[in-house]
C-alpha cells in the first residue's frame, strides 16, 4: 500500500521556494560582487547578527565543530584540564575537547528537558576542573542562571553551545529575558542548513560580550593573524563564505517567522499527542521559550523500532536523537565510562523519538501524522 502523503524531516527546498525571489537576488549580488571570502555581506551578517542577538562581537566560522575548537583554543587551558560537558548531545564537544587533549567529563541530564543536569555539574568539579559546555538541546535554553553561578564559585569558563537554539530566549526568574548564547563568555553556533539559522552549505560562528576573547577567536580563525603574514598564535582557516553570508541575512530576517512556523506545529502536535499514557511530549522550562529545533517524545512501553518502521510503511519519517549516549560511543571508549554510569542519559537514547518539524508544515501532514502515529501506538503489540 503506497502511503497517503509523503513527510519530509525537513523540508528546505519548500522553504527555498517559498523565499526564492529573495534568496535569488542576495546570491546573484553576491556573484556580481565576486568577493566570495569575506565579502561585504560577511560583514553585515556580523552586524545583523549581532543587533538580532545583542552580543556585542561576532566572529563567523566555518561549522559548529570548527566554532567550538576555537572557543577552547582561545581560553587559557592546558593539556589534561577538564572541562564538564553534557553526554546526550552531538559528538562535537567530546571530538574537539580530545583533539585539544582536554578531559571530557561528561554528566547526566534532566530527564525531562533533556538538558544538562546542574546538580551533576556541581558532583562532576575537581581540582582540574576548568570550563563547561552547557549544550542548548533541541530549541531550549539550558539552566543557564544555575550554569553561570556554578561557573562563578569555581572559576570557570562556559561556552554555551547555541547551534541548536539560535533565537530562543532564556528567562531570568526577575522576568527578564536574553538570548541564548549570550549569557557564556563564548558561544558557539552552527548555521547547517537543517539548523534554526541555516544557510545551504556548512557555516558557524562564535559571540562573545569581551572584547580580548573576541579579538583573540578573529586571529585564530584567520591562521593566527591580525595582519597578513604576520602570525601572532597558532591558529586555524576557518571561514564563512561570502555566498552562505548572503544566504544567511536572508534567512536572519525570517528567522522569528520561521521559530514561530515551528512553534505552531509544536503546539499542534502537543495538543494531539499530550495525555496519551505512552506518550511524554517535550516538556517547556519556566525559564526559556522553546524553538522546536527537534519535537522529541519520550515514549514508554512500546516498541520503538517497529514504531518507527511503520511510520516509515506509511511515509513518516522519524528520527532518534540521539541512539547512543556519548560515554558508550566506540571512539570515546578509552575513556572508561561503563554502561550504568549514566542511568537518565541511557534511558533517554532508548525512549526518546522525534517527529518531522520544520517552517513549512502543513496542517494536513500534522494531521496525518499524529492519527498515524497514534493508531500505531494503539494497535501495537
Ligand atoms: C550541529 C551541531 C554541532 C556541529 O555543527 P556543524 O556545523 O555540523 O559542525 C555542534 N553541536 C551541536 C549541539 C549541534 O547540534
Amino acid at each position: 500500500m503506497s502511503p497517503l502523503l509523503s513527510v519530509e524531516m525537513v523540508d528546505i527546498r519548500s522553504q527555498y521556494h517559498r523565499l526564492k525571489p529573495e534568496i535569488d537576488k542576495a546570491l546573484s549580488e553576491a556573484l556580481e560582487s565576486s568577493v566570495f571570502i569575506n565579502g561585504p555581506d560577511v560583514k553585515s551578517f556580523r552586524e545583523e547578527l549581532s543587533a538580532y542577538l545583542n552580543v556585542p562581537f561576532v566572529i563567523p566560522c566555518a561549522n559548529g565543530t570548527d566554532a567550538l575548537q576555537i572557543a577552547l583554543m582561545a581560553l587559557p587551558l592546558e593539556p589534561g584540564d577538564e572541562v564538564i560537558t553534557p553526554n546526550f548531545t552531538f559528538i562535537s564537544t567530546v571530538e574537539v575537547l580530545v583533539l585539544l587533549k582536554l578531559k571530557p567529563v561528561l554528566v547526566d541530564v534532566d530527564p525531562e528537558t533533556f538538558n544538562i543536569n546542574p546538580d551533576k555539574i556541581r558532583a562532576a568539579i575537581g581540582p582540574k576542573t576548568r570550563a563547561i559546555i552547557p549544550v542548548h538541546l533541541f530549541g531550549q535554553a539550558a539552566p543557564m542562571n544555575e550554569i553561570m553561578q556554578i561557573a562563578r564559585e569555581n572559576n570557570l569558563f562556559v561556552i554555551e553551545d547555541n547551534a541548536q537554539s539560535l533565537g530562543s530566549w532564556f528567562v531570568y526568574p526577575d522576568g527578564s529575558r536574553t538570548r541564548t548564547g549570550s549569557m557564556g563568555h563564548i558561544c558557539s553556533t552552527s548555521f547547517f542548513p537543517t539548523k534554526p539559522l541555516g544557510c545551504y552549505g556548512d557555516g558557524g560562528a562564535l559571540m562573545t560580550n569581551d572584547p580580548a576573547l573576541a579579538e583573540k577567536m578573529q586571529m585564530i580563525v584567520n591562521h593566527g593573524a591580525k595582519v597578513k603574514y604576520h602570525h601572532e598564535v597558532i591558529g586555524v582557516n576557518s571561514r564563512l563564505d561570502s555566498l552562505q553570508a548572503a544566504i544567511l541575512r536572508v534567512n536572519l530576517r525570517h528567522l522569528d517567522d520561521f521559530i514561530t512556523r515551528r512553534q505552531s506545529a509544536a503546539e499542534y502536535y502537543n495538543a494531539r499527542l499530550g495525555g496519551h499514557p505512552k506518550i511524554r511530549i517535550p516538556v517547556q522550562t519556566r525559564f526559556g521559550t522553546h524553538i522546536y529545533h527537534q519535537y522529541t517524545l519520550t515514549l514508554s512501553a512500546v516498541n520503538r523500532p517497529v514504531i518507527q518502521l511503520k511510520l516509515r510503511e506509511a511515509g513518516i519519517p522519524s528520527m532518534v536523537y540521539y541512539p547512543v549516549p556519548l560515554s558508550l560511543q566506540k571512539a570515546f571508549s578509552f575513556a572508561g565510562y561503563l554502561p550504568g554510569d549514566f542511568p537518565v542519559t541511557e534511558s533517554l537514547c532508548e525512549s526518546v523519538l522525534s517527529l518531522p518539524i520544520h517552517t513549512e508544515m502543513k496542517k494536513e501532514e500534522l494531521d496525518y501524522i499524529c492519527t498515524t502515529l497514534l493508531k500505531i501506538i494503539d494497535n501495537e503489540r
